[in-house]
Parts: structure tokens; sequence; C-alpha cells
């Protein structure tokens, strides 16, 4: 049976608690005010790159304790950490950006202190995984987050066919080096047409969001170079792109609106013409006729 606290000990630094504080994912104004006073309140912070919460702690003008805890390290430094809470110390772990326990080695600080009985409790914030699936612009009723690919060939082949089995939108992170064999991969076993928004560098000066298909991403990264963080969310299987309701937002607008809506998107005058004609169901003469019905007032 776990422990459950009040509010008023949720503002207060308990002695044997693990604090799991989310850290920016780019932007240092996304950083909570209770993480703040967690980070400088705890005895210790444990930290898996502690060169970049190191700079966030000097950042915020506040000096603790740091122990590094991060996947080569996790086996050893972690009951450690759990004897330190056992003793009746507090514990702040921060992953290298993010939320700890999402794809990096919290997970088994956690399950450690869950069977040791160590209160674990949570400074919710960023998550590049979240963020991305937000703003991807596909279903976010049902999702399954699949972190990174594993590697190995078997393993990986394994995991692609699970992928391209499941209805439901996926979430992936990767490294910018891997992202053209990954877009390969999955547009191999998932096929070209699937929806897929590339999400990029997150919070950051260059964030960027490409909402595109698996074969145009596959095109557009054979002729640029993947640069920065990526999280990938891909529509499940049986997503159907809601092409009714864009085109039901394009038939709002007036005929010279609709016009040089696919003017902007790079067609020419004609062919602009031509395909706002088609959705709107009337001759191109007629369209024409209207816009400069529109335009004469
Ligand atoms: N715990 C972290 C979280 O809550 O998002 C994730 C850690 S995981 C080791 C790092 C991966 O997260 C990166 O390889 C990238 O896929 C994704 N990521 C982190 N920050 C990002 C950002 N600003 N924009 C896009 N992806 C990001």
């Amino acid at each position: 049976m776990s422990r459950t606290s009040t509010s008023e000990e949720k503002n207060a630094i308990c002695g044997g608690t693990l604090y799991l504080v989310s850290t920016p994912i780019g932007n240092l104004a996304d950083l909570s005010e209770r993480a703040i006073k967690v980070l400088a309140e705890v005895d210790f912070v444990a930290a898996e790159d502690t060169r970049n919460t190191g700079k966030l702690l000097a950042y915020l003008g506040i000096s603790r304790p740091m122990v590094s805890y991060y996947e080569h390290n996790k086996k050893e430094r972690g009951p450690q950490i759990v004897a330190r809470l056992l003793a009746g110390e507090s514990c702040a772990l921060c992953s290298d950006a993010g939320t700890p326990a999402i794809s990096d080695p919290g997970e088994d600080l956690v399950a450690l202190c869950a069977e040791n009985h160590v209160p674990v409790t949570a400074i919710p914030g960023c998550c590049a995984a979240i963020t991305a699936l937000t703003l991807s612009g596909l279903p976010t009723s049902r999702f399954t987050f699949e972190g990174f690919l594993p590697v190995e060939k078997t393993k990986r082949r394994a995991r692609l066919e699970a992928i391209a089995r499941g209805d439901a939108t996926m979430i992936l992170y990767e490294a910018p080096h891997k992202l053209r064999t990954t877009l390969d991969d999955l547009s191999a076993a998932l096929g070209a047409d699937r929806p897929v928004a590339l999400c990029r560098e997150l919070t950051k000066r260059n964030e960027e969001i490409l909402r595109t298909t698996l074969g145009e991403a596959v095109t557009h990264y054979a002729q640029n170079e993947p640069r920065g963080e990526y999280v990938l969310i891909l529509g499940g299987g049986t997503y159907i792109a809601p092409t009714s309701d864009k085109s039901a937002a394009r038939l709002a607008l007036s005929p010279a609106e609709h016009v040089a809506y696919y003017e902007k998107s790079g067609l020419s005058r004609m062919d602009a013409i031509k395909a706002a004609a088609k959705e709107r169901g009337i001759p191109k003469n007629e369209l024409y006729r209207q816009v400069n019905v529109d335009k004469n007032g």
C-alpha cells in the first residue's frame, strides 16, 4: 500500500522523499516556481547530466550537493540514493531535460523507491512527447509512447511490425543523426502515405512542426540535413485525414480569398482558379466572374 500526502505537505520538502523535478526542454522560462523551490531546498540533487543540471542551478543561483545518476552508473548509484532516502534525506531527480523517467533511467529509480516504500512525488512540467503530440494536428484521444526505436536489427524489425499494427497515434523520439534511417524504415514498414508530424527544437528559437507523410518526409530529408532534437508523431493505421473539414474551412472563404489561398500554396493563378472552382463545384469561368465581382465591389 502506498502513502498519499495532503496538499499542505506538498508545499513543504519532506525528508525521505524523492522529487521528480521536470526541467525545461529548451526554454528556461518553462521551469515552474515549485521546481525552483524544491531544487533550492532538497538535501541533494541526482542528475542525469551533472553539467546540464549544474548550469541550470547556477542560472537560478542555487547551490546544492549533486550526484550523477545515468544509464551507465544506475545499477550502483540507484541503491546508494535509495539508502540516503531511507536515512531521511530528500532528493530531487533531474533528467537531461524534460520529465524524469520518460525515456531515461529515472524509471528504474522510481521502481527501486517503490520496492523500498520510499515516497516519490512529481513536480510536473515539460515533456517533449506531450508537447509534440499536442502540436501535431493528429488525434490525441488515443496514443502510444514508443520512445526510441531499438537499434538492434531483430528487435527493431519486431518493433516496426508492432508499430505498423497500431491504430492509435504514436510518439517516437529520435536523434538527428539517425532520423533519415528511421524515416526510411518507418516508410517501408507503415507505407509512404502514413501521416507524420516532425516536431523539431520544441520551445526553442528554431521550433518547427512539419506535418506531412512519411514518403514526403523521406524526400524532404534527402535534401535537407536533419538538425536539432526531434519527436515524430505518427498517425495510427486507421487514421483518415479530415479532408472534408479542411475544405469546409476553405469554402467559408470569399471566392477571391479561396483563389489567393491556392496561389499562396504555390499554384499559378490559372491552377489556383481551377483548384478552387473544383472545390466549390462550379465552372472556372463562373469562379473567375465571382472573383472579379469581389474585386470591383
Ligand atoms: N525525459 C525527456 C522528456 O520528458 O521529454 C526525454 C528524454 S530523451 C533521452 C531525449 C529525447 O527527447 C530527444 O532525443 C528528443 O527526441 C526529445 N526531445 C527533448 N527535447 C526536445 C525538444 N526541445 N524538441 C524536440 N524533441 C526533444
